[in-house]
């Protein structure tokens, strides 16, 4: 059903062709009269409280296992002459970082000074096998598969007429958290694969479709082939409200309008791919979204009356929270339905539209979030990513600015991705003499046999691949891997098989 939005132009916002000013401002236009909410700490009646808490514990954790890892290799280089250094450096490690530091990179502080490159490297690596580790085990954002509101939302997708909701955000660190936090989805109920400007692979989409049809016939998983529901494909683009010109989105030169039209030319293709190629009135659900990276509100581009996509009229998740923010509950959810249907009441809500209206409720949940947490537009409104993700996999990275994404199966496919990527990080790591942290990582069905096998070649191939592209960065310990790999049809978490300062002799293990 598409996505009209025709019954309360008030709210209808000009496309990405205008960005919004800054989320301060258009509060303080808002609510003159309403005397300055930001500082009264006043949530939205729609906002879960409770999980914003639980969501910004989890932030802080993660984020400050990263970003103590500079102040504490600092603290353990000034002692690196003192007796007894690496029972002291290990110390310093356990105690800010919760690791060891590899012995076979602190032995040689003797005989010259210490690679703190490759001790940089090293601590971003154990990190991430940390949170990877934590991630699988004890499921810190409640949305691992067979969790409660996993099942929920996955009834309430086969609700909305959607079999499979797949979301394509940027690869942009500043999506990472796109899921989990933006749209506060359960990450098990979504088929993630992030892109360069937010540009997926059509044929590879094609075969996901392939599988998830197949899947219905052979299995009624998750419904029967007959039912008719839709596989919905996102798109996620991305724009900068406080500085439109430069935080914009770097695969296409801040254009946000060119964004929102590449984006919507990918899901055009992929909608005649699939009805060209085949019969029986074969189509899916497409979507539009823009994503407001200094705020996290969302732009959902409304449907023209030929069930296209329009580019311009959109639903502003920032606009709707700023008009019904000194509403009650009950008018809150009445003016959002109005706002995108011609119901009143969000039980009557069907199809495409029920599921707009829960992207919106979910959204303004992020909105206050940024405002209490973030004083309402985060402080680093450009890239400030942790690590370099490559490969296929890392359904565990959940978290604003942590990593960014090289989705790739052969680095000659992925090369512009990993490029930018790598020139992101050249900015931000090599600028200031640290490495860049790369971990490449291939999942596998280890249901297949020789998958696992498959997988650590996949890995070894990536990194001489990587290896031999960024020559200049590596030959100057500027550009470190690490190789993880995990089956994906286990709970297990991502298993490291080697990284790029291990021993030369070393075993990977
Ligand atoms: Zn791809
Ligand atoms: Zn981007």
């Amino acid at each position: 059903m598409p996505l009209r939005g025709l019954a309360k132009a008030k709210n209808f916002t000009l496309g990405p062709t205008a960005p919004m000013k800054t989320f301060t401002e258009n509060i303080h236009i808002q609510t003159k009269e309403s005397n300055n909410f930001r500082n009264s700490g006043k949530s939205h009646k729609l906002t879960n409280n409770i999980q914003n808490e639980n969501l910004f514990r989890y932030e802080s954790k993660i984020k400050s296992d990263f970003d103590e890892i500079v102040p504490t290799l600092k603290e353990i280089a000034q002692i690196q002459h003192q007796e007894d250094f690496i029972n002291k450096a290990q110390k310093i490690s356990r105690k800010n970082l919760g690791i060891d530091l590899p012995l076979h990179v602190l032995d040689k502080s003797w005989v010259k000074p210490l690679d703190m490159r490759a001790l940089y490297a090293w601590c971003a690596f154990k990190q991430h096998e940390k949170l990877s580790d934590n991630f699988f085990n004890n499921d810190p954002l409640e949305g691992a598969a067979g969790s409660r509101d996993a099942e929920d939302f996955e009834k309430f997708l086969l609700d909305c007429g959607i079999h499979l909701l797949d979301i394509t955000p940027c690869s942009d660190g500043r999506l990472a958290h796109s899921v989990a936090y933006v749209m506060r989805i359960p990450f098990s109920t979504v088929r993630r694969r992030s892109h360069a400007g937010a540009l997926f692979d059509i044929e590879n989409t094609v075969n996901r479709w392939v599988k998830t049809e197949h899947k219905r016939y052979r299995e009624n998983v998750p419904n029967e082939a007959h039912k008719d529901t839709r596989y919905l494909k996102v798109v996620t683009y991305h724009f900068s409200s406080v500085d439109p010109l430069h935080q914009g989105c770097a695969a296409h030169g801040s254009n946000d309008e060119l964004a929102a039209a590449e984006g919507r030319n990918k899901l055009y293709a992929f909608k005649e791919a699939v009805e060209n190629s085949f019969c029986c009135g074969a189509s899916v659900d497409l979507m539009l979204i823009g994503l407001d990276t200094d705020t996290d509100s969302l732009k959902i581009h409304l449907s023209t009356s030929d069930g296209g996509i329009d580019l311009d009229k959109t639903i502003s998740t920032l606009e709707i929270y700023n008009s019904t923010i000194n509403f009650s509950k009950e008018d809150a959810e009445r003016e959002i339905c109005q706002t995108i249907s011609k119901q009143s009441s969000k039980d009557k809500l069907s199809g495409l539209e029920k599921f707009t209206y829960k992207l919106i409720i979910n959204n303004i949940s992020q909105i206050d979030y940024v405002k209490s947490f973030h004083n309402g537009s985060y402080e680093d409104i450009g890239h400030a990513e942790r690590f370099i993700g490559v490969g296929i996999g890392f359904k565990e990275v959940h978290l604003r600015n942590l990593t960014y994404f090289a989705h790739l199966d052969t680095v000659e496919e992925g090369a512009p991705d990993l490029d930018v990527g790598v020139k992101i990080f050249s900015g931000l790591n090599v600028s200031q003499d640290l490495p860049i942290p790369v971990v490449i990582r291939f999942d596998y069905s280890g249901k297949v046999p020789g998958a696992k096998e498959r997988a650590i070649n996949d890995c070894e191939r990536v990194n001489n691949a990587i290896s031999i592209r960024y020559k200049n960065l590596v030959d100057q310990g500027l550009l470190h891997t690490c190789s993880t790999i995990r089956d994906r049809d286990n709970i297990h978490s991502a298993q490291i098989i080697g990284m790029s300062l291990d021993k030369k002799t070393e075993e990977a293990h």
